[in-house]
């Protein structure tokens, strides 16, 4: 098999756990780094033994804080994988970060290490918003730590998050034109969402605030799709936009339901083995999966075949983010099937006179509405 793959690292550890978070990370009084170094090595040595010879396009370290990793770390990880798979000319190596000074001074030795892309979590660009959203920066610091990443990197994304308690649309306006200024090829804005068992979510429950109501939401996403669309840079996902061609190649791994590793703590994968189509997760709990892969040489549960159902329903559910859709060849090529006959046509149609959903000879897309609203378009469509 050749076809290619993606690699994902995940490093867990924060400085500070934010309130809006429910990713898995973590806070540490203090970590045995090079502990953690030789795990990530040994479970990615364990995964190039079931995919040997496989061209890798893509390696991503997202976590957590990455950019809280020493860049000898970062770098021995890199020259392993080099050594275990062949690297497409042009892979892509992206390294999430915040924007504090301390990791700012760490992006050239991380780039030394091979890194060729950061995408930094700015999330606002005032004082008070940044607060709210439990940041450790504040806006000047992350302007220069922008500054530095434009400066060491050809490719540099930020994040921005939008639908704040009290966000007028005009004031949102006001903040996308600064961040456009600033922006490079790539921009994520994310909605403020209430995650069940976050801190927010406790504080949201107790009524210690608001998010704008469903109108204001609405336009508030509104507005963004057109202001980065005039401004060159369309959305390409729901959150992530793009001038073409300089949309995050590892990210469109997932959406175009590809073949990806992923090593670390609560790490998924995907691979497309002899056998099948496989599920790959590692254990969620850092300690618990450092001393798995310690003892067994990995750190995940037991893999598990995916049913052609569960294939269709995840090939759908991520393809329909895109802008671009899914092509019709994408359902021949990874199920075996015709679109129609993978979809019930009785219920993609009244999708589309809903206007929330297209359907060509080329491809099956989400129309903007219905990236809008795709959790409801999904349930519709897949039962
Ligand atoms: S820095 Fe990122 S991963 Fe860490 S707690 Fe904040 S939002 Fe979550």
């Amino acid at each position: 098999m050749t076809e290619p793959l993606a690699l994902y690292v995940h490093w867990p550890f924060c400085k500070s756990k934010c309130p809006y978070c429910d990713f898995n990370s973590h806070v540490r009084a203090s970590i045995d780094e090079a502990r953690w170094r030789a795990a990530l090595i040994k479970d990615l040595e364990h995964y190039a033994a079931l995919t040997r010879g496989r061209p890798v396009t893509s390696i991503f370290f997202g976590g957590g804080t990455p950019s809280l990793m020493s860049a000898t770390t970062v770098g021995a990880v890199l020259d392993r994988a080099a050594a275990l798979w062949p690297f497409e000319s042009k892979v892509e190596i992206t390294l999430e970060g915040n924007p504090t000074s301390v990791e700012a001074d760490r992006y050239r030795d991380f780039r030394a290490a091979g890194v060729n892309r950061v995408s930094l979590g700015l999330q606002a660009l005032d004082d008070t918003a940044l607060k709210f959203l439990g940041r450790e920066h504040d806006a000047k610091e992350a302007l220069a730590a922008l500054d530095v990443a434009r400066r060491t990197f050809d490719r540099f994304s930020f994040d921005l998050i939008y639908a704040r308690p009290g966000q007028t649309v005009a004031a949102w306006e006001r903040e996308l034109d600064r961040a456009l200024a600033l922006a490079g090829e790539h921009l994520s804005v994310y909605q403020l969402t209430i995650e069940p068992g976050t801190a927010f979510a406790h504080a949201h429950a107790r009524g210690d605030f608001a998010l704008p109501d469903e109108e204001t939401q609405a336009a508030l996403y509104e507005v963004t799709q057109a202001r980065l669309e005039a401004a060159g840079l369309p959305a390409y996902e729901i959150s992530n936009h793009a001038r073409p061609g300089a949309e995050c190649r590892h990210n469109l791994v997932y959406w175009r339901y590809g073949d990806y590793v992923g090593v670390g703590p609560g790490a998924h994968g995907r691979l497309t083995l002899e056998g099948g189509r496989i599920a790959t997760r590692q254990y969620r709990a850092p300690e618990t999966w450092l001393e798995a892969v310690e003892r067994n040489g990995q750190g995940g549960e037991e893999p598990t075949a995916l049913a052609p159902e569960e294939q269709r329903d995840e090939l759908v559910m991520m393809g329909l983010r895109l802008a671009e859709g899914i092509p019709r060849a994408r359902f021949r090529e990874r199920l075996g099937l015709d679109l129609e006959a993978a979809l019930d046509p009785e219920r993609i149609e009244p999708l589309i006179e809903a206007g929330v959903i297209e359907l060509d000879h080329e491809r099956l897309a989400a129309t903007d509405a219905g990236r809008q609203r795709l959790n409801a378009v999904l349930a519709r469509l897949l039962g």
